[in-house]
C-alpha cells in the first residue's frame, strides 16, 4: 500500500484512494490522472499555490496518479493528499506510516472544511489507520468512536507533524447528549387541536404516514414541526446513519439526538427531493433519515414525484442510478402530509365559508387521490380555531411533549418485543399477512369491524389499516388485547378522514 492516501466519495461510503507521484526533470509541469478535468486544473493550482506558502516550490515535471483510476472522485477534498504525496515524493517530508488525508486547500495554505469526513472516519477506522481532517470537520469526526484523528487547520502544521516537529492535537472523541433536548414547537405551545396532537401520537408511535387536512392558518405546519420531539431520541446507531448523511453533503450536526425534520416544497426538483446530480449527493429524503419528512401542500406535488417517492417508503432506502452506476442512500422516514380540504382551503371552516364548485371539489379528490396515498394510515383534520376556542384554549396549558414521547417510547418497547423476532420493529411495518395472523380479534371486536366496514364501505387496505392503527393504539394505552374501543378510535382516522367527499 502506498503511504499517501485520500478518499473518494461513492453513496455515503468513502472508498481509499491511494497517491502515487512520480517527479522526474525537465520543465515544471503537474499532470494528475484520475480526475475529471475541470478538478485536475484547479487542484493543479491550489496545490501549487499552497506547497509554495511553504517556501516549497515544485520543480520538474510531476505525475499524479490518483488510483483506483476508474472511480469518479471530487477534486477537493484530494488537495491535501496530493500536496502531500508530491512533498513525499521531492523528499521534503516522510509519511512513515500509511495514513488518509483529507482537505481542500486555499492558496495561502489553510486547509478547508470538506464533506464526507465522517464516512472517511469510517474507512481510516476500518483499516486502522491515521486520519487527518480539516479543522472545520473536527467536531462531527469526534462523533466517530476508536479513530486516530487529528485536525489540520494549515498544511504549515501537517508538515511540522509529518517532520516530528511538532504534533498536531489527537481530535478528543465527543458525545452527543444523552438526555433528551428541548421541544421546539412544544405540544403545549399548541393551542386547542387535541385530534391532530392524538394523531400524531398515534403516528409517532406506530411510525404511522399521516396526512393532516386544514384550512390555510390551521397550524398543519407548526404540528408537524411538532412531531419529531415527540419521537425517541435518535438511538447510537440511529445518530450514526443521520451523521453519515448530513456529512455527505457537508451539513453539520447540532450536536443533539433530535430527529432530523425536513419539510420540502412542491417545487422542489426530483434530484433535490430523491438526490442525484453531476456531484452526487443525497437528496431532502436521505436528509430526513430516521425522522420526519413533511410535504406540505401535498396536492401541488408533480405525479411523477410522488410516484418516485412510493419505493423509499416501503424499502427504507432510494437508490440513484448515474453512468457509472448507482449509489444506495438511506431514506427511512415518518412522512407527513399536509393540504387544504378543497381547492378554496375553507370547507368546514367554522367562518369562511367555501366558494368552490362540485366540478371543483371533484378535480381536487382526483388530484388528492394519488400514488401515495396507500403509504398513509393516518388521516385527520387540523380546523381552524374559532375565536371562542381560541380565548378558551389560551387558558390553559396542554401536555407537553415530553410527556407525550414518554408513552410514544414505552408503545415502541412493546413493539418491539412483540415483532421483532419476526424482523419488524413497528406496527405500521407488518405486512398484510402477518397482520392478519396476530392480530387477533374477539368475537365482539369482529362483529364491530365487519359492521363498520359494511357501513361506510371500507376497502380490504382499508381494513388493513384501522387494525394496525388500533394495535398502535392498543400499545399506547398498554393493553394486549384489542378492544371495540381502540378499533373505533382508530376508525376516526380511517381514509379520506373528515372531506367534503366522505361527509
Ligand atoms: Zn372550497
Amino acid at each position: 500500500m502506498n503511504a499517501v492516501l485520500g478518499v473518494t466519495l461513492q453513496g455515503i461510503q468513502a472508498l481509499r484512494v491511494e497517491v502515487e507521484v512520480e517527479i522526474t526533470g525537465g520543465l515544471f509541469v503537474i499532470s494528475i490522472v484520475g480526475l475529471p478535468d475541470a478538478s485536475v486544473r484547479e487542484a493543479r493550482e491550489r496545490v501549487r499555490a499552497a506547497l509554495r506558502s511553504l517556501g516549497v516550490s515544485v520543480r520538474g515535471r510531476v505525475a499524479v496518479n490518483l488510483a483506483p483510476a476508474d472511480s469518479p472522485k471530487e477534486g477537493a477534498l484530494l488537495d491535501l493528499p496530493i500536496a502531500i504525496g508530491i512533498a513525499h515524493a521531492m523528499g521534503e517530508i516522510r509519511v512513515k506510516r500509511p495514513s488518509i488525508f483529507m482537505g481542500e486547500l486555499a492558496l495561502d495554505g489553510r486547509v478547508r472544511r470538506v464533506r464526507g469526513a465522517v464516512p472517511a472516519a469510517l474507512l481510516a477506522r476500518t483499516h486502522g489507520l491515521p486520519f487527518f481532517v480539516p479543522g472545520g470537520n473536527a467536531a462531527e469526526v469526534s462523533l466517530v468512536k476508536g479513530v486516530e484523528a487529528y485536525r489540520v487547520d494549515h498544511i504549515r502544521d501537517l508538515f511540522a507533524h509529518l517532520k516530528g516537529d511538532g504534533a498536531l492535537e489527537p481530535i478528543v472523541p465527543g458525545t452527543c447528549a444523552e438526555e433528551p433536548h428541548e421541544p421546539d414547537p412544544d405540544f403545549s405551545d399548541i393551542k386547542g387541536q387535541a385530534a391532530a396532537k392524538r394523531a400524531l401520537e398515534i403516528a409517532a408511535a406506530g411510525h404511522h404516514n399521516i396526512l393532516m387536512t386544514g384550512s390555510p392558518g390551521s397550524g398543519k405546519t407548526l404540528l408537524a414541526r411538532a412531531l419529531k420531539d415527540i419521537l425517541p431520541p435518535l438511538s447510537d446507531e440511529e445518530l450514526m446513519e443521520a451523521l453519515l448523511v448530513r456529512s455527505t453533503v457537508g451539513l453539520p450536526m447540532d450536536g443533539t439526538r433530535r430527529r432530523p425534520f425536513r419539510s420540502i416544497h412542491h417545487t422542489a426538483s426530483t434530484i433535490a427531493i430523491c438526490g442525484g446530480g453531476t456531484n452526487l449527493r443525497p437528496g431532502e429524503i436521505s436528509l430526513a433519515h430516521r425522522g420526519v419528512l413533511f410535504l406540505d401542500e401535498f396536492t401541488e406535488f408533480r405525479r411523477d414525484l410522488l410516484e418516485s417517492l412510493r419505493q423509499p417508503l416501503e424499502d427504507g432506502f432510494i437508490s440513484v442510478s448515474r453512468a457509472s452506476g448507482s449509489v444506495t442512500y438511506p431514506a427511512r422516514v415518518l412522512l407527513v402530509t399536509a393540504c387544504n380540504p378543497c381547492p378554496c382551503g375553507y370547507w368546514g371552516d367554522p367562518v369562511e365559508p367555501c366558494r368552490c364548485s362540485p366540478g371543483a371539489i371533484e378535480r381536487y379528490r382526483r388530484k388528492l387521490s394519488g400514488p401515495i396515498l396507500d403509504r398513509i394510515d393516518l388521516y385527520v383534520t387540523v380546523p381552524r380555531l374559532t375565536p371562542e376556542e381560541l380565548v378558551q384554549a389560551g387558558g390553559e396549558e396542554g401536555e407537553g411533549s415530553s410527556r407525550v414521547r414518554e408513552r410514544v417510547v414505552k408503545a415502541r418497547e412493546r413493539q418491539w418485543e412483540r415483532w421483532s423476532s419476526m424482523g419488524f420493529q413497528c406496527n405500521a411495518e407488518l405486512p398484510e399477512k402477518t397482520l392478519r395472523k396476530q392480530v387477533r380479534l374477539d368475537t365482539e371486536g369482529k362483529r364491530f369491524l365487519r359492521e363498520m366496514a359494511t357501513r361506510i364501505r371500507l376497502s380490504g387496505r382499508g381494513v388493513s389499516r384501522v387494525l394496525k392503527v388500533a394495535r398502535t393504539i392498543a400499545d399506547l394505552a398498554g393493553d394486549e388485547d384489542l378492544s371495540t374501543m381502540h378499533l373505533a378510535e382508530a376508525l376516526a382516522f380511517r381514509e379520506g378522514g373528515n372531506l367534503p367527499w366522505t361527509s
